[in-house]
């Protein structure tokens, strides 16, 4: 036999695989069902069969036709009927699917540049730029912003694509409370007064990432509070608006548009179009400077292939759409059903009595399962009544905070609604999931 290799480790191990491996051990089918349609209101789930409920799978042939809780399509435009699809197939045809190449060399073709500028004036901003992958927009173009010797000032839920991006600028990186203004503003004054005289501060820069809507919590960044705390303090705001575009604010204009705030005093404003737009990418707007800067510095634009033509066309026509620019009241009629949803679908599930996180208004409503063990049950039984949903847990969320998340979307009728909300209720009190019916506790 050969000798052991002292702190040798196999490639696969880790203390974190092992300890959920168990965490989910019959429960991992949850996140493995294949879908054989698009990602609109209903969906077909395809069946499947696995003897260990895991990776390794056998699909039955059947299909479930289910109402859809768990897509991001905020706004409808997931779905692959009407004026959006005959124009992206318009457009497949006339440019093909692959660019082959990235902006700077032969892959920037009319339409990319018809995109940056109507995401420009979308958002009310001198400049943007557009990106194939919304993870690489905010990992691959932070670093070109910030570096060594600067202060990254993070909320600690941000999404994994920030907290990468923010470890390869090389700057200091500082968590604050999530949301919490009081703690983003004592580590904003210890940063800036740190044992240095008054007219001195240790740091280059000083960003504060925060993002738009979290998509675990369903909370709204205090926007108003942290550009107040910015100017105080002069430091620059990175604002991550993927699950806020499109999908709050009147005009469907993202947070900027919700708090009725001035879109020049988000410094960098990114986003994705993965969700309202029901396309891929991302995007940074902002200033015509930091946009030139980005377009000559940024590794997304430099050494990736530019944005596939179907995408591109996909998003401008529903951006367009949004816009009113199509000439009807089609946008503005998803945006208020959106709204009106996700206000009608919360205050129902709360008037039960179920725990729920997050703001009113959020397009994303998390119910509270707490018990890693009660996933797999409320995944495979809401799926069972006709409705798929997803569900979240540790590592993602705190291990007693497992819970279901509600993506709504203009996609959902009012009777939907109301099914889903009555599926959620067998459920609920199968698992005794709402508060007022749980017995009283026994000390
Ligand atoms: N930022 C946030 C806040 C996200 O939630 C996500 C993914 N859902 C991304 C960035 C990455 O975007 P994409 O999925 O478009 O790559």
């Amino acid at each position: 036999t050969e000798p052991k290799l002292e702190g040798f480790v196999p490639l696969f191990l880790s203390w974190e695989s092992f300890y959920t491996r168990n965490l989910y051990r019959r429960a991992r089918d949850c996140w493995n069902r294949p879908i054989s349609s698009c990602a609109g209101g209903r969906i077909d789930v395809m069946e499947r069969i696995s003897p260990d409920y895991g990776w390794n799978f056998q699909l039955t042939g059947k299909k479930l036709d289910v109402m859809n809780f768990g897509s991001y399509n905020y706004l409808g435009f997931a779905e692959n009927t009407g004026p959006c699809a005959d124009k992206v197939e318009e457009t497949t045809r006339k440019y093909g699917v692959g660019v082959c190449a990235s902006r700077q060399e032969m892959g920037y073709m009319d339409i990319h540049r018809e995109l940056d500028d109507l995401t420009a004036e979308y958002l009310g901003v001198e400049a943007a730029i557009t990106v194939p992958m919304g993870f690489a927009t905010n990992s691959m173009n932070m670093p070109s912003l910030v570096g060594k010797g600067s202060l990254i000032l993070s909320d600690e839920l941000n999404h994994a694509s920030l907290i990468l991006g923010s470890r390869l600028t090389g700057a200091l990186i500082r968590t604050f409370k999530h949301n919490d203004m009081r703690d983003l503003e004592k580590k904003l004054r210890d940063a800036v007064t740190e044992g240095q005289p008054r007219t001195h501060r240790p740091w280059k820069k000083i960003l504060i990432v925060v993002e738009g809507v979290y998509s675990m919590e369903g909370s709204i960044v205090r926007l108003p509070d942290v550009i107040r705390l910015k100017k105080k303090y002069k430091a620059y705001i990175y604002l991550d608006e993927a699950h806020s575009i499109g999908a709050m604010g009147p005009h469907g204009k993202g947070v900027v548009d919700y708090f009725g705030l001035d879109p020049r005093d988000v410094d960098i404003m990114m986003g994705t179009f993965t969700k309202s737009f029901g396309a891929a990418g991302g995007y940074i707007g902002g200033t015509r400077r930091l946009i030139n800067h980005l377009r000559a510095n940024a590794h997304s634009c430099i050494y990736s292939t530019a944005m596939s033509p179907p995408v591109v066309q996909q998003i401008i026509s529903s951006m367009s759409t949004i816009m009113g620019k199509d000439g009807t009241q089609e946008g503005m009629k998803r945006i208020r059903q959106l709204a009106w949803n996700a206000r009608y679908f919360r205050k129902r599930l709360h008037e039960r009595g179920y725990i729920l996180y997050g703001n009113k208004d959020s397009p994303v409503v998390p119910l509270l399962l707490y018990m890693p063990s009660k996933v797999a049950m409320f995944s495979r039984e809401t799926l069972r009544r006709g409705m798929a949903t997803v569900v979240v847990g540790f590592p993602a969320t705190p291990l007693i905070e497992t819970r279901a998340r509600f993506c709504l979307s203009a996609a959902h009728t009012k009777e939907m609604l109301d099914e889903a909300i009555q599926i959620i209720d067998d459920v609920g009190d199968l698992l005794r999931l709402r508060y007022s019916s749980l017995p009283a506790p026994d000390f």
